[in-house]
């Protein structure tokens, strides 16, 4: 199939995506078959990625699949802000938490030389998590745990990405999203139901002198600085409230 026809099937799907998805499929391709179906699956809704199988996030490979959230730009930001603080701290002890497919702690782990921890109430992100930090030549634990309930110890930095889509934002959403986990996107009627339940347990895992940083959904700023009135508000690269930062004293 050339990447023309690939195109022009991909369009009532991908609309103007199709030629860089046409791209990504062709790279991936394994042979005309495995490309029939993708177009069907692609044509039934399936996120690419999941048709790929692999994403990239913050330049390193990671393993996607229906069991967690695809990983996004939007939560780069979130890693770089981790990043620029870890600088000064080599070896902090990071959690990964609301993991999915681990991206975040794998991430902070290889580029940051954080000490990573990962928890997920869903197993199969878990599992997903443990698949890419062996891919990406990082080690950790692994925590099957609702929020914090079941995390022993105490982090440096605890970074989270939270479920935190609102009711209305469910009923609304894209047919792509629909193919992730509810479970990894759903926070409660108003979307804030983590962030109630974490700033009433946080502090309590996070050592003195130590941060919590947070990814939020681009209209909750306000809301989540009244649950956590010392947080800094920090946006993305499209102007948008983003992730909410949180130091310990
Ligand atoms: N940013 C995601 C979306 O809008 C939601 C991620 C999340 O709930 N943590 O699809």
């Amino acid at each position: 199939m050339t990447r023309r026809e690939l195109c022009d099937l991909l369009a009532p799907a991908a609309g103007e995506e199709s030629e860089i998805e046409a791209k990504f499929l062709l790279e991936s391709s394994r042979d005309e078959a495995w490309l029939r179906q993708a177009v069907q699956r692609r044509l039934a809704g399936e996120p690419l990625q999941y048709i790929l199988g692999e994403w990239e996030f913050m330049g390193l490979p990671f393993i996607v699949g229906p069991g967690a959230l695809i990983p996004r730009q939007d939560t780069e930001t979130l890693c770089e802000a981790a990043l620029k603080w870890l600088k000064s701290r080599p070896g902090a002890r990071v959690l990964d938490l609301c993991c999915g497919t681990g991206c975040i702690g794998v991430s902070l782990s290889k580029l940051g030389g954080a000490q990573a921890a990962f928890a997920d109430i869903s197993p199969e992100a878990l599992s997903l998590a443990r698949r890419n930090a062996q891919k990406n030549g990082v080690d950790g634990a692994f925590y099957e745990s609702d929020l914090l309930e079941r995390v022993p110890g105490v982090y440096d930095l605890i970074a989270c990405n939270p479920p935190y889509l609102t009711a209305a934002e469910m009923e609304s959403c894209q047919r792509e999203l629909t193919f992730e986990p509810a479970l990894a996107l759903y926070g409660g009627e108003d979307g804030l139901d983590f962030y109630r339940r974490l700033a009433a347990e946080w502090a309590a895992h996070v050592a003195p002198g130590g941060l919590l940083l947070m990814e939020i959904g681009c209209t909750q700023g306000t809301a989540v600085r009244e649950l956590f009135p010392d947080a800094k508000i920090m946006k993305d690269i499209r102007g948008l409230d983003r992730v909410a930062w949180v130091e310990k004293v």
